[in-house]
C-alpha cells in the first residue's frame, strides 16, 4: 500500500489521518462529483521542491468552474495549505492530492445544496508503473475500452467519476500482463494512457496529439514540450495513429506521477529494440534535473518549502 503522512488537510484544518472521513451518503461517492490533482514534490539541495503547484491549483479551479463546482477557498488558500502540510509532515518528497467533491444533502443527480469538501493528503509514492519503470520502459497494450469523447465529457477537467474510465482500462491491462493502457478515441486515433499523455519520436521530430484528441491536458506535457523546444528538438503537434506508434523510433508517457516514461513495448510490438531511446532519455533527465531543482532553467516552476 502507498504509505501515507499522519496529517490530512480538510476543510482548512489540519487533522490526523484517520479523523478525515466522509459520510457513505455524501454525492461525491454516490456519483463520482468532485475534482482532483495530483501534484508531486521533490527532494531539494536543502528545501522539498513543488513541482508546478501554482499551475496545478490552476487546474483544480479549472476543473472546478466547468462543472460548476464552487470550491469554498481561494487558490492562495490551497497552495498555502499543500505548504503547510508537507512541512506538518516532514515530507520529503512525495505526492500531494487536493480534492474538492460534493458532501452529503441529497441523493439526487443534480447536487442542489451539497456542501463542497476540500481536503489535501500527502502520500509516499514510488515510480507509479512499477519499479524499474523509468529506466526499462513499460510494456503497454491498446485498451479495448475507448477514451470517452470530449462531446460527453469535459476531457480538459480532471474530474473523479471520469476515472471509472481509466480504471477499466487500467484493470484490462494488469490482468493481461501490461503494465498501462493506452486508450484510443472515438476517431480511432491515440488519446492517451489511463493516467498519461503519449509522444512519439520519429526522424528526431517530437509528436504528439491535442486537446482535440480527448486527452487531459497534461501539466508534464506542457513541461516536456518546453524542455523538447529548449534543447531544440521539433515538436509537432497532430492527431496520431496507431500506424505512427508502431513505426516509431521512441515513444514515451508523461504525467506527474510517471514522470517520463519510456514505452519499450505495444502489444508485443517492440520499440526501439525494447530499451528507451535517445531523446526519450534526455527528456527524462532533464526532467528530472529540473523537478529536483539541479536545472539552470524554469526555476519559477518550483516552490521552496522551507522543513
Ligand atoms: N492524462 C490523464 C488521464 C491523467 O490522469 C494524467 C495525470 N494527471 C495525465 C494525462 C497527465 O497529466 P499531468 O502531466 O498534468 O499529471
Amino acid at each position: 500500500m502507498t504509505s501515507h503522512a499522519p496529517k490530512i488537510w480538510h476543510n482548512g484544518n489540519i487533522i490526523p489521518w484517520e479523523n478525515a472521513t466522509v459520510h457513505v451518503m455524501s454525492h461525491g461517492l454516490h456519483y463520482g462529483s468532485g475534482v482532483f490533482e495530483g501534484i508531486k514534490c521533490y527532494e531539494g539541495a536543502k528545501t522539498t521542491l513543488i513541482f508546478r503547484l501554482k499551475d496545478h491549483i490552476d487546474r483544480l479551479f479549472q476543473s472546478a468552474k466547468i462543472h460548476n463546482i464552487e470550491i469554498p477557498f481561494s487558490k492562495i488558500e490551497l497552495v498555502e495549505a499543500c505548504k503547510e502540510l508537507i512541512i506538518i509532515n516532514k515530507i520529503k518528497s512525495g505526492y500531494i492530492r487536493p480534492i474538492a467533491f460534493y458532501g452529503y444533502d441529497t441523493l439526487g443527480v443534480h447536487p442542489k445544496s451539497c456542501p463542497v469538501e476540500t481536503s489535501i493528503a500527502v502520500f509516499n509514492w514510488g515510480e507509479y508503473l512499477g519499479e524499474g519503470a523509468l529506466k526499462k520502459g513499460v510494456k503497454i497494450t491498446i485498451s479495448p475500452w475507448r477514451k470517452f469523447h470530449s462531446s460527453s465529457f469535459p476531457t480538459v477537467a480532471k474530474a473523479s467519476g471520469q476515472y471509472l474510465n481509466s480504471m477499466l482500462a487500467a484493470k484490462d491491462a494488469k490482468e493481461k500482463g501490461f503494465d498501462e493502457a493506452l486508450l484510443l478515441n472515438h476517431e480511432g486515433t491515440i488519446a492517451e494512457g489511463a493516467g498519461q499523455n503519449i509522444f512519439i519520436v520519429k526522424n528526431n521530430h517530437i509528436y504528439t496529439n491535442t486537446e482535440q484528441a480527448s486527452i487531459l491536458m497534461g501539466i508534464t506535457r506542457e513541461t516536456v514540450i518546453d524542455i523538447a523546444k529548449l534543447e531544440g528538438i521539433p515538436v509537432l503537434f497532430e492527431a496520431l495513429s496507431l500506424g505512427q506508434l508502431f513505426s516509431a523510433d521512441e515513444a514515451f508517457f508523461t504525467g506527474t506521477a510517471s514522470e517520463v516514461t519510456p514505452i519499450r513495448e505495444v502489444d508485443g510490438r517492440i520499440i526501439n529494440n525494447g530499451k528507451p531511446g535517445p531523446i526519450t532519455k534526455i527528456l527524462q533527465k532533464k526532467y528530472l534535473d529540473l523537478v529536483k531543482g539541479k536545472s539552470k532553467e524554469f526555476k519559477s516552476w518550483l516552490t521552496d518549502v522551507n522543513l
